[in-house]
């Protein structure tokens, strides 16, 4: 979209605003570029999304540090519960689990991120996930009705969930995000199902999202008497 922005002379906002009402309408965020880029005269084909790219970025960002990668889960976990503005879309979140579950444990580092670069690493994830699953599943004004037949053979299995999870919640269902077990949506609590929840002390959201996507993380040492000390 910069790269379509700069090269119509036009400012990324524009853009971005056009993109966003034609993807409403239910075209893909590819073929909104590209006709956005044939109506200024430009070959569309020379706009292209490298998904594998956007996951090994992904896959960095959560990597580097064990705390920031808590504290992005934590804030996603909340938005995809939000209303308004603030949402994430829940294909975007499914893809972030799925990412999740493809890292290895991130290092724990003694260095502390500042909360603005962890706010900067948030957005860019956001910004990853969202252009993810917009890439990977196809979409149509009802939201994603399959994967995307240009989905590059290595991305197929999660394009495959993100895709299973949305038609899931879509008819009312929700797969808890630790156990990965299948509930009514309305008997969630906090993304997980009730056993899960109740297993968790309420506060503590470190260890809420450890759980993420089945993750055990307690080799990190973390119990349920731990003091929260983070
Ligand atoms: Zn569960």
């Amino acid at each position: 979209m910069q790269k379509l922005a700069n090269d119509a002379g036009l400012p990324y906002q524009t853009i971005a605003r056009k993109v966003n009402r034609m993807m409403a309408k239910g075209k893909g965020l590819l073929e909104s570029v590209r006709d956005i880029a044939g109506e200024h005269g430009l070959k569309g084909t020379k706009y292209r999304i490298d998904a594998d790219k956007i996951v090994r970025e992904s896959e960095k960002i959560l990597r580097e540090d064990y705390t920031q990668t808590l504290m992005i889960s934590a804030v996603l976990g909340q938005m995809v519960e939000a209303r308004g503005r603030e949402r994430l879309p829940a294909p975007a979140f499914f893809a972030f689990i799925e990412m999740l579950s493809k890292i290895p444990d991130a290092p724990r580092d003694t260095k502390s991120e500042t909360s603005t670069e962890i706010e900067d690493r948030t957005t860019r994830i956001i910004e990853l996930m969202t252009t993810l699953v917009s890439v990977l599943c196809e979409w149509s004004e009802k939201g994603i009705v399959g994967v995307d037949e240009n989905c590059p053979e290595s991305l197929r299995d999660m394009a495959k969930v993100v895709f299973r999870k949305t038609k899931l919640l879509q008819g009312g269902l929700w797969t808890c995000i630790s156990c990965g077990n299948i509930v009514n949506v309305k008997e969630t609590r906090a993304l997980m199902c009730a056993t899960c929840d109740s297993s968790i002390s309420r506060s503590d959201i470190h260890q809420r999202f450890d759980q993420m996507a089945g993750r055990n993380r307690t080799g990190y040492g973390r119990t349920t008497s731990e003091e929260n000390d983070d």
